[in-house]
Parts: C-alpha cells; structure tokens; sequence
C-alpha cells in the first residue's frame, strides 16, 4: 500500500491528472549531496538538479512547459508563442519543446536589464534561439506584462489568418498559472526521493520570480502533508511584492488541484536580502555564491537564478534563519546557458 503511494507524484496527488501534460523532461531529476559547501556554511546541503533534467539544457521550465503545452497539444496547435527577457531560459526551452513537439516557436524578446554587452546580446540562450530554429521579435519594454502579452496576441491573429494554429502561452498575473503544476509535482517527486533516501530536509531553498516555482513547490509540499519550511529567495521584485504574487499564485494553483485553503500566511516565507541592485544584475553575495559552488562542487550556477538563490542560502544560514547543523534543499532550476551571456560580468565584477 506505502510502497504503491510512493510510486509516483500522481499516485500523492490524484488531481495533478486533471490536467493534461505533454512529457518533454527526465524525472525524477536526482538529488546530489554538496558535501563541500556544507561543511563550509557548517550545515548539510543537498541539491534538486532540474538543471539536469534533459532538454535543451534543462531548467525549471521544462516543468512548467509540460503543463502549459498541455492544452495546446490539445487544440492541436502547431505554433507556440511566447515572450521574456533577451536571456530568458523560459523563451529558449519553449523554443525546444517546439522542436520536440515538431510545432514552430515564435519568441518575443524584451529588454529588461539594462546592459549593451556584446555577449549579453548575442550568447547564451540568444544563440540557442537562433539554432532551435525560433522566429523572434524584439519589444522595447521591460516591465509591461499586458502590452507584451497584446503585442503577442496580435501576433497570434496574424498566424492564423495565414492558416496556423497558434498557442500563446501568456505570463501575466491574469492568466490561469498552469506552470504552477509542475512544481506541484515536483513536490512530490522529491518526497518520494526524500522517503527513499532518509534524509529529510529541515529547509527547502527555492527561487522566487514569477513565483510558479515557488508556489507550486509549496502547494504540492503541502497538499501531501510535507510541512517544511520552503524559503524563496527574490530574484526579480522586492519582498513585498513577492509576498502578494504568491499569495495569489498559491490560491489559483490549489484551485487548479481542487485542493483549497492549503497554504497558511506563514507559510509564505521570502527574502529579497541578496537581490540588489536588480534583476539580471550581480553582486558580491551572488559572486561568492557562484564562485563557491564551481571551485567546491564543481556545481555551474547562474548570476540571475541559481547563483542568487544560493547567495540567499549562504545569507540565511549567516542570518541564523538557518541554524547551523541544519538539512537544507536546494532547488537548482538551471539558467546553465545564461553564465555564457554573463560571463564578462561575472569574471569583471569587483
Ligand atoms: C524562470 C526561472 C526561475 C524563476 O522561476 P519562477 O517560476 O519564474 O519563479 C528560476 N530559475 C531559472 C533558471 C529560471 O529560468
């Protein structure tokens, strides 16, 4: 009877089966020991490797993606639209999981970190654009969610007065969060592995952007009972804001598993102490957390996601939110290719 619950995330969480998914990504992903860096911060560190889960040099959302693509799979879409800043990973797997799915991506990228680098604006997830084969567009904004999901949909009009079947997938906050469900079962995933392994940890670090990791993880931990302490580190807003986003994200991801009232106001814990001066931009903590990880676990991390979050980590055990001698998860969610656009300003920064 245990051994059948532990089988698989929809056997914890039977409503996950209510939405439809298109299977673009290896899991479990493993969890691999950081022997290294725990001894270093004087506590016990492992880390969840959805940078490791296959396409296109993985990430967080090749999770997300199995749940957007759903639905589009459904309408029988042969086009995905979609838009994000000029290295989103987001925009870059999108493209891939197109290739998969033998559809055509068309990717809008915005300018949202100030920076004319040279390989800032032609490496990394830009050059993987291009080789999946993406159409792409540039829209001058950085900060409008509505006028960019419009000029999307515009977009969408067009290709299907040219006869294609578009799918948008849109990321403002009036938009159903399906991505959310990936984290939900993922939560679980990683249950499963923790009940096999024994080593429960006391906290799970996780980054928080438009908060789907976030709240997701949180929902799924939550709706088998897993009651850890979850700490996102804030990657793109201000505390504040972080705090609201998830709250609503949280409540429409448990309505989408019809799982209402899960999520408790402490249950929602934040830090945005290491995202000065901004999104996409580096600093000393992020450096050193960067840094760290290569030179100790030979672990790649990125300056916008993977190496702020860990830079939040090493803050909190400093701030003694995490006591010394503790377990803590990381969630590595990828970013690997963007280290390529950011590599002058990781190797110049003083
Ligand atoms: C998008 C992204 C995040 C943030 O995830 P959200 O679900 O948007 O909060 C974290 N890490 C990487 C590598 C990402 O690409």
């Amino acid at each position: 009877m245990i051994e059948n619950a532990l089988h698989s995330p929809e056997n914890l969480i039977p409503e996950l089966n209510i939405h439809r998914r298109v299977l673009l990504g290896h899991s479990p992903t493993p969890i691999d020991a950081l022997p290294h860096l725990g001894k270093e911060l004087g506590i016990e560190v492992w880390a969840k490797r959805d940078d490791c889960n296959g396409l296109a040099f993985g990430g967080n959302k090749v999770r997300q993606l199995e749940y957007y693509l759903g639905p589009g799979e459904q309408q029988k879409a042969d086009t995905v639209l979609i838009t994000g800043a000029l290295q989103s990973n987001f925009v870059r797997l999108t493209a891939a999981a197109a290739c998969k799915l033998g559809w055509q991506a068309h990717v809008q990228l915005e300018e949202r970190v100030p920076s004319d680098d040279t390989f800032y604006r032609t490496s990394g997830n830009i050059f993987l654009n291009n080789l999946l084969g993406a159409e792409i567009s540039y829209f001058p904004e950085g900060e409008d969610e509505a006028g960019a999901d419009n000029t999307l949909d515009e977009r969408a009009e067009k290709l299907k007065k040219a006869g294609r079947t578009p799918y948008v997938i849109h990321l403002g906050l009036n938009s159903q969060p399906l991505g959310g469900l990936g984290y939900v079962r993922a939560a679980a995933e990683t249950w499963i592995q923790i009940k096999q392994s024994g080593n429960e940890p006391d906290f799970v670090v996780i980054p928080s952007g438009s908060g789907l990791t976030h709240a997701g993880f949180l929902v799924g931990a939550r709706a088998i009972g897993w009651n850890v302490p979850i700490i996102g580190i804030c990657v793109r807003r201000d505390r504040a804001s972080q705090i609201t986003r998830i709250n609503q994200r949280a409540k429409e991801i448990q309505k989408m598993i019809a799982r209402p009232n899960l999520i408790k106001e402490s249950d929602i814990e934040i830090s945005d102490r290491v995202l000065a001066p901004g999104y996409g931009q580096m600093n000393k903590a992020v450096q050193e957390a960067i840094e760290k990880s290569a030179h100790m676990e030979a672990l790649i991390l990125d300056p916008v996601y993977s190496g702020r979050t860990m830079a939040g980590l090493f803050d909190q055990v400093r701030e003694n939110r995490i006591p010394l001698g503790a377990k803590v998860l990381f969630v590595h969610t990828g970013g690997n290719p963007a280290i390529f656009a950011y590599q002058n300003a990781i190797t110049d920064f003083k």
